[in-house]
């Protein structure tokens, strides 16, 4: 049974990036304001995220990383409108199979920390004698998840990932398009023994603060404002896209659909036509985009490997995109 939980656990996660986002996302649903992560050996050997969110009871230690516990469906029809991120209860109970899982945590209601250590969806048995399984500690509210040794147990997927290299740039990646997107949260995201991080948004930063700080370019001055909302189809979207005169050497899309980052290409698609139809030869878009559809009209929980998204009004929603691109776009170049 374990073997069968492993190479599904394995195809829930294929890479660090993957364990990383649902981590960043169960710290977003627990309220989190502050996100830091540290990474060691491109998130094999450790990648660890630490947040100051709601924390996890320390009843529920026991089970969280059981297949299908999750705190954030109650009944069944939650699942049209269920706006946390979560609500399979898979994420967890995946890196355990796959990974040595800690989780250091704080309630609000608690006394002290716990510092729960799992293996396959369950605590480990603690050793006769040895400390107990979850074991108090001193700690701060919010959580710490540790996954450590990433794939120990898939031989095939250790030597598949052994650029550690590609590895931390998919992670930062993920991470730094969180940071841009969550202005209210402060994140960091470093490697374990670099002096400085690579990524350190502040609580508060806007948008246009968190693009520079990733990107390097004055977003103020490069990129210049979309925003629209659709009657018909109940979709509003505002974004931030580059014009002429600060053209991208390759294209850049930071899409979200109701707070997650997600793929889709024809929207990828619709506006690559559009820069090169516009835009001088050679130009690349830079866009970000926050759109929001109603959650009845889009499944955004998709597989963890699978970013790529379909909607209702697809067509329609893309059009009001394109036109307001091309408003703004055409404006700024006359
Ligand atoms: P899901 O997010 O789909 O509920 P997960 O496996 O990602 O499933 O997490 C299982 C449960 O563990 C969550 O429902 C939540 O109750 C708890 N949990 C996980 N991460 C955190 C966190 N950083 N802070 C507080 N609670 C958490
Ligand atoms: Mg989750």
């Amino acid at each position: 049974e374990s073997v069968i939980n492993r190479i599904a656990a394995g195809e829930i996660i294929q890479r660090p990036s993957n364990a990383l986002k649902e981590l960043i996302e169960n710290s977003l649903d627990a309220g989190a304001t502050a996100i830091t992560i540290a990474v060691k050996d491109g998130g094999l050997k450790l990648l660890q995220i630490q947040d100051n969110g709601h924390g996890i009871r320390t009843e529920d230690l026991a089970i969280v990383c059981e297949r299908h516990t999750t705190s954030k469906l109650k009944v069944y029809e939650d699942l049209s409108t269920i706006q946390t991120y979560g609500f399979r209860g898979e994420a967890l109970a995946s890196i355990s199979h796959v990974s040595h899982l800690t989780i250091t945590t704080k309630h609000a209601d608690s006394e002290c920390a716990y510092k729960a250590r799992y293996s396959d969806g369950n605590l480990v048995q603690p050793k006769p004698g040895g400390s107990s399984n979850p074991e108090p500690c001193a700690g701060n509210n919010g959580t710490i998840i540790t996954a450590e040794d990433l794939f120990y147990n898939i031989s095939s997927r250790k030597s598949a990932l052994k650029n550690a290299r590609n590895e931390y740039n998919s992670i930062f990646e993920v991470a730094s398009r969180y940071a841009i997107h969550n202005s209210g949260v402060a994140f960091t995201c470093r490697k374990m023994d670099a002096v400085k991080a690579d990524l350190n948004t502040q609580q508060g930063a806007s948008v246009v603060t968190n693009i520079r700080q990733v990107f390097g370019f004055n977003a103020a001055e490069c990129l210049v404002k979309v925003e629209h909302k659709d009657a018909g189809t109940g979709a509003s979207f505002t974004g931030l896209v580059s014009s002429a005169a600060h053209v991208m050497h390759k294209p850049v899309f930071l899409l979200f659909i109701n707070h997650r980052l997600v793929d889709n290409s024809q929207i990828k698609q619709a506006v690559e036509t559009l820069y090169s139809s516009v835009m001088p030869k050679g130009s690349r878009p830079f866009v970000y985009l926050d759109l929001r559809i109603k959650p009845e009209n889009v499944d955004v929980n998709v597989h963890p490997t699978k970013r790529e998204v379909r909607f209702l009004h697809e067509d329609t929603i893309i059009g009001s995109i394109v036109t307001a691109i091309h408003k703004e776009v055409a404006s700024t170049n006359s």
